[in-house]
This record gives C-alpha cells, sequence and structure tokens, in this order.
C-alpha cells in the first residue's frame, strides 16, 4: 500500500514541478504537456532525486510503521499477560486467605472448647474444683478493695453411697446431674456454683450478710428436698456455710464452711450450720 502511494506521490510531483515550471520559469512557453514529457536536463535529475526521495523515506516511514505496531503488539500482549498473572495469583491469595480464615476460626472454637473444658465438669457441667478456686481469688481481690465481702456454702449429699449401692453407678450420676440442676436454678447468675469433688458441691456468695447467706442454703437445702430426682428417689443434703473474716484467706475460709459441714453430718444431717455457730443441743 505504501510503495503505490509513493510511487503516486513521485508522480504527482513530476506533474507539480512541470505545472510550476510551464506557469513560472518556462521562457520559451513550451506548455505544461512538453514539460511533463520532454523536461530539461536538470529537472529530470532534479525530479528523479525528489522520486527517489519520497520513494525511499515512504519505505523507510513504513519500516518505521512496522516495527511501531510490532512493538506496540508485544507490549499489549506483556500486558495482557501480566494482567492475567495478576489476577491468577490474585485468586490464589484470596483461597489461601480464605483457607487461612477457616484455620483461624476452627482453632478459635477448638480453643474455646478446650478453655470451656478445662473449667468444666464433665458430669454435671457445672464449673470444676479449679475454676472455682480462680473464682475465690478474683473474688479476694474484689473484696479487699470493695469490701464487698465472700461466703461460702459447702454441701453434701446425704448418705449419696447408699443410693449408688441401692441404684447402681449410673442412677448415682444421673442424682449428681438433677441436684447441679437445682443448685444452678435456686441461685443467682453472679453466684458461683461448682461441683467441689464427688457428691461435694460449693457455692461462692459475695456476701458478708450471714443471715442473708444462711437463708439462701436454707432455700437450696429445702428445694432439695422437694424436687423430684430420678427414679423417685428422696435426696437430702447438708449444708456447711462460712464467710471470710477482716483478716481471712479463703484456704481458712473453704476449712471453716467444711467444719459447718462436718457439723450438720454430726448432728444428724439435711441442714445447714454456719461457722462459729455454738452447736444446737441436744434434746
Ligand atoms: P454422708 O452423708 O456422710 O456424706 O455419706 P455419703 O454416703 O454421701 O458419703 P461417702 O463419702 O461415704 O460416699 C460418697 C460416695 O459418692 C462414694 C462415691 O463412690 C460416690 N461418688 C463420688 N463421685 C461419684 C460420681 O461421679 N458418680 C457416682 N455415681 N458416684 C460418685
Ligand atoms: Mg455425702
Ligand atoms: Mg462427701
Amino acid at each position: 500500500m505504501v510503495v503505490p502511494i509513493a510511487v503516486c506521490l513521485g508522480f504527482g510531483f513530476f506533474a507539480f514541478d512541470a505545472f510550476i515550471d510551464a506557469s513560472f520559469f518556462d521562457e520559451d512557453r513550451r506548455g505544461f504537456l512538453t514539460n511533463l514529457v520532454d523536461p530539461e536536463p536538470m529537472d529530470i535529475w532534479m525530479r528523479m532525486v525528489v522520486f527517489v526521495l519520497i520513494v525511499s523515506f515512504s519505505l523507510y516511514a513504513r519500516f518505521l510503521m512496522r516495527g511501531l505496531v510490532a512493538l506496540t503488539d508485544e507490549l499489549t500482549e506483556q500486558r495482557d499477560s501480566l494482567a492475567q498473572r495478576v489476577a491468577e495469583a490474585t485468586e490464589e491469595l484470596q483461597m489461601r486467605n480464605n483457607s487461612l480464615e477457616d484455620e483461624i476460626l476452627l482453632r478459635n472454637n477448638l480453643e474455646a472448647d478446650l478453655r470451656e473444658l478445662a473449667i468444666t465438669d464433665p458430669l454435671t457441667r457445672l464449673f470444676n474444683r479449679r475454676k472455682f478456686l480462680e473464682d475465690m481469688a478474683a473474688a479476694n481481690l474484689v473484696d479487699r478493695r470493695y469490701k464487698t465481702g465472700i461466703a461460702i456454702i459447702l454441701c453434701d449429699i446425704d448418705r449419696f453411697k447408699v443410693i449408688n449401692d441401692t441404684n447402681g453407678h449410673d442412677v448415682g450420676d444421673a442424682v449428681l446431674i438433677r441436684f447441679a440442676e437445682i443448685l444452678k436454678k435456686n441461685t443467682r447468675e453472679t453466684d458461683i456454683v461448682a461441683r467441689w469433688g464427688g457428691e461435694e458441691f460449693a457455692i461462692l456468695v459475695a456476701s458478708n450478710e450471714a443471715p442473708k447467706v444462711v437463708a439462701i442454703a436454707e432455700k437450696l437445702r429445702q428445694s432439695i428436698q422437694e424436687a423430684t430426682f430420678p427414679r423417685s428417689l428422696s435426696v437430702t443434703a447438708s449444708f456447711g456455710v462460712a464467710i471470710l473474716g477482716g483478716d481471712g484467706d479463703i484456704d481458712t475460709l473453704m476449712g471453716d464452711a467444711d467444719k459447718a459441714l462436718y457439723r450438720v453430718k454430726a448432728e444428724g444431717r439435711n441442714a445447714v450450720r454456719f461457722f462459729g455457730e455454738p452447736a444446737s443441743q441436744a434434746p
């Protein structure tokens, strides 16, 4: 395409030069056609040189254009392949990100499960002894700062061994689960209820008012006595209550509650005793 155009331009220049010669420089007035087909020798050389220049320049321009087009094509191809690689890498990163997010979620759930397992009694789903001790230590700190008070209610199912021996261990387990349910149902959200061990349970109440805590224990004792248990068993429990003294520590507090509970057992069971309360008179 470029060559025919260049040739036409070359011949066009022939005609243009003949027209210029005929119009302005021809003193013999030979006319346009004669100037075209039979030019002066100088004109022939000049026209040939210009013709060759036009064609050469056109060919060179064509060469440059082709190079430019090839370069543009290559750049476009590289850009497309780069865009595709970026898209693929982004997709892969997105997938890895999703799978990492899934893994983090799984680990978080697992961690939460493990945390719960570490503080929960597997049978009754109450807090376990370890968690209770931690909560007591925390409550002790709060008590030192704000004087909120700490009271412990320790309770133990009466003659539980007989229940086990007569009905089997599974029924014993079911009784423990029901017992825990009743304790939970009859205490406040703020009270910490835990399985202290075996058929013994502990309740932490943030209070330093003995009558109030004894009343809570008494309410629990009655609830147990009136509740229905598996196989319609009659179940009772004994309760020991203690309050943290001014300079006492939580180990002493637990010991005091245990002593009060021991006294109930010694006095016949199914009752509430406050540590330090005078022993009931024998009839
Ligand atoms: P007391 O009124 O003096 O407390 O008598 P008790 O029979 O309740 O106390 P004792 O300590 O003699 O017996 C407690 C029994 O509790 C013995 C033990 O086998 C049973 N026990 C402890 N943990 C579990 C448990 O998780 N499941 C069952 N089924 N029994 C348990
Ligand atoms: Mg017992
Ligand atoms: Mg016991």
